[in-house]
């Protein structure tokens, strides 16, 4: 299965991807988390990346198209991935036509509330890269999943999300369109508990067989 999760910031998409990836045992692919572990590492990419994630703003295309066309070239994209993140904008979608053939899009839905609420208790783990909220963790510093070290993203502020927000409305909505017009596209309903939507999720995977 070739996919690519849609979706406003907070909707899901990465936990939705964490858990399809463990499922079928094929590589998630963030372009979000490729670009904090540049940022953490400190190498030319995370410095000229820094100032633009930590705004809320989108990298330039061509630098994360080329992120992407390397990572799909790897042999253990070739039963299939997951890309979360990424296509964010119409000419980055144009490029992975390019390379790449997919088989679904799925869009996971979710309201503007809901999303601000989300993400300003967000906290990540280090390790297996799930998102969690502060209601759930209850000030545990460990990962509940994997015990990995938690930590809270710079971008995950209410400021940064308003942008975030504003940039996905004007850049990455229409990617719903693209995708529908080349009928793979599927809506799901985001506002709901984890596994119900990833019960959704796996169905659709499963109609369009694997
Ligand atoms: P979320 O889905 O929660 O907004 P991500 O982890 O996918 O967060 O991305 C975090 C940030 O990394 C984005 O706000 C943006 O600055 C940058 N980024 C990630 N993917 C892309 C992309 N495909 N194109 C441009 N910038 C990106």
């Amino acid at each position: 299965m070739k996919m690519v999760f849609l979706g406003p910031p907070g909707a899901g998409k990465g936990t939705q991807a964490v858990r399809v990836s463990e499922r079928y045992g094929i590589p998630q692919i963030s372009t979000g988390a490729m670009l904090r572990e540049a940022m953490a590492a400190g190498t030319e990419l995370g410095k000229a990346a820094k100032s633009i994630v930590d705004a809320g703003g989108l990298v330039p295309d061509d630098i994360v198209i080329g992120i992407v066309r390397e990572r799909l070239a790897r042999p253990d994209c070739k039963r299939g991935f997951i890309l979360d993140g990424f296509p964010r904008t119409v000419p980055q979608a144009e490029a992975l036509g390019g390379f790449a053939s997919l088989d679904l899009a799925v869009n996971i839905t979710s309201g503007e509330d809901v999303i601000v609420e989300r993400i300003a208790g967000r906290r990540m783990c280090r390790k297996c890269g799930d998102a969690l909220h502060v209601k759930t963790l209850k000030g545990a510093a460990q990962c509940p999943r994997c015990g990995g070290e938690i930590y809270q993203r710079t971008d995950d502020n209410e400021e940064t999300v308003r942008n975030r927000l504003k940039v996905y409305n004007e850049q990455t909505k229409p990617l719903i369109d693209f995708y529908s017009r080349k009928g793979i596209l599927v809506n799901i309903d985001g506002d709901r508990e984890i596994d119900g939507i990833f019960k959704d999720v796996v169905a659709v995977i499963e109609a369009k067989g694997r």
